[in-house]
């Protein structure tokens, strides 16, 4: 499915490194411990998996096996979307820091195929996209993409960019400095329950960013009611509610890390229809832009 969104009308210029086909190090996960595998832990990632798969613990993740070798043009033609889409969050996020008379640092995008070795450890595609604060980088399979609309039937343009957005979403609370606050938050809590909570509370707030970026490129881009409708499917697919129905037939609320799908909905229509960071206060305190 392809919505009408005119993403070729967003400025390009991204900071991307395209790893693909290379594969990665198989076997060679290193250690994680300590501050880089709590964050990578805390910032949780936008797909709901278990963290493991991205500590390099525990069972070995699912390898994706079954992806299809793209054309080079079909390559050449995710790595321009990707380039618009992350060009036109540095323009966003640039201008909004500006205004408040802060400075935003671009974050990087790596692309790559199945594994790829971060600063917060190595991760094989199936763990989905994910921010490491520890390099500043967003890593992308956009095989994810073709996952989307397989399995979680949220394809469409923009469903894919508000991918893209919310893990920039996690870049902001990095440069912010929110990232940190709520790391050591969940040092400090009392319960896992308390300290998934604050997970809950940055995911949440990453899809409000990730709408606050929605608003500010709809007319550039053209969106659609129904691009709109794209992406709030795709936030309702991979709400922990949801995933977790899938997965167990129940659901265990002080186990969600990413929120329900209402709450992600709610969180990114508040940044999408108002386009203002400072209502993205999930943690209920100012967001301070
Ligand atoms: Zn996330």
């Amino acid at each position: 499915m392809t919505l009408t969104m005119d993403w070729q009308n967003l400025p390009g210029g991204g900071n991307i490194e395209d790893r693909r086909g290379g594969g990665g190090i198989p076997g060679g996960g290193i250690a994680v411990g300590g501050v880089g595998g709590l964050i990578i832990a805390l910032i949780a990632m936008f797909f709901g998996v278990d963290p493991s798969a991205i500590l390099g613990g525990g069972g070995s993740a699912p390898t994706t096996q079954t992806r299809t070798q793209t054309a080079p043009g079909e390559q050449d033609q995710a790595y321009q979307f990707v380039d618009r889409i992350l060009g036109s969050t540095n323009t966003v996020w640039s201008g909004i820091f500006q205004q408040a008379g802060r400075t935003y640092t671009d974050p990087t995008l790596v692309l790559f195929s199945n594994v790829v070795q971060s600063a917060c450890g190595q991760a094989s595609s199936a763990v989905g996209p994910f921010y490491c604060p520890l390099d500043n980088k967003v890593y992308l399979d956009t095989s994810f993409f073709a996952q989307m609309d397989r399995r979680l039937g949220g394809g469409g343009d923009f469903a894919y960019s508000y991918v893209i957005a919310h893990e920039v979403g996690h870049h902001v609370q990095n440069e912010l400095g929110i990232s940190d606050q709520v790391e050591r938050a969940q040092q400090q809590a009392r319960s896992e329950a308390e300290a998934n909570g604050y997970s809950v509370r940055l995911e949440l707030q990453a899809d409000c960013f990730a709408g606050v970026w929605g608003n500010k490129v709809s007319s550039l881009a053209n969106l659609t009611e129904a691009d709109v409708r794209g992406a709030i499917n795709t936030a309702t697919a991979i709400g922990d509610d949801t995933l977790q129905r899938q997965g167990q037939g129940y659901v265990v609320p002080d186990s969600f890390t990413h929120g329900t799908s209402e709450q992600r909905v709610r969180w990114f229509m508040t940044g999408f229809q108002g386009g203002d960071p400072n209502k993205c206060d999930t943690f209920g305190q100012n967001v301070r832009l």
